[in-house]
């Protein structure tokens, strides 16, 4: 069973899949959590985001894991570093890069051979598993994901101001979508629940619902 989550920053990706992965018994792979992590080894390197060849240099040494729920770089533990502003405020830039993509998506597809996996991200049901047996796009307006992304940071212990955060996702998306390879697009065949008034649990029952038809086309 393989399933791909795509949708924008803040659409509770990762909430729900997490969940549907607990609930099925499925490997959860994070893929935003594995850019996070290769922009966090960019900048820790003083690496400049808009140099993609000395990024493809950096990326022969990514050894990344994930062991249940936290992220390593080369063995130390980077699971709050990756959610840290600076990193944000890089991601979209560095995820844009050819070789990037290149690298990346490679990884993620093999995983994706392996194991019964949850996969969330951007371009997982158009681009990293297109013949995935379910394909999900979460949407919600930008002033509530805004909300969620503040309780979340606040949760985390992260200080911030609700409008720069809004302004932020704002710009995350217009980079994600308008990027020239495999940009956040909702694939042809995945259903799209808007999140927007809907609370956790429903979002997942309406998942669940979805895998139990076994149905991958609307
Ligand atoms: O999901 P998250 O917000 O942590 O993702 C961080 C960033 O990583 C996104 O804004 C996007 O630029 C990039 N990303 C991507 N493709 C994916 C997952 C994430 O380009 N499959």
């Amino acid at each position: 069973m393989r399933i791909a989550i795509d949708g924008p920053a803040g659409a509770g990706k990762s909430t729900i899949a997490r969940m549907i992965a607990e609930r099925l018994g499925l490997l959860y792979i994070d893929t935003g959590a594995m850019y996070r992590a290769l922009t966090y080894m960019v900048l820790a390197n003083n690496v400049d985001p808009n140099n993609e060849k000395q990024i493809a240099e950096l990326i022969k040494k990514f050894d990344f894991e994930i062991r249940s729920d936290e992220i390593f770089l080369a063995g130390q533990n980077i699971t709050r570093k990756i959610r840290e502003p600076e990193v944000t405020a890089n991601v979209s830039l560095v995820a844009s890069h050819f070789a990037v993509r290149q690298a990346l998506v490679d990884l993620q597809k093999q995983i994706a051979q392996q194991d019964n996996v949850v996969m969330d991200g951007r371009d997982i049901g158009t681009c990293v598993m297109p013949d995935a047996d379910l394909k999900i796009f979460l949407k919600a307006s930008v002033k509530e994901r805004a909300r969620r992304r503040a309780l979340e940071l606040a949760r985390r212990g992260f200080s911030f101001k609700l409008e720069e955060i809004e302004e932020q996702i704002r710009e995350r998306d217009t980079k994600d979508s308008n990027r020239e390879i495999s940009p956040l697009r909702k694939a042809e065949d995945a259903f799209e629940i808007d999140t927007t008034d809907l609370t956790i649990e429903e979002v997942v029952e309406q998942v669940l619902l979805l895998c139990a038809r076994g149905k991958t086309n609307v």
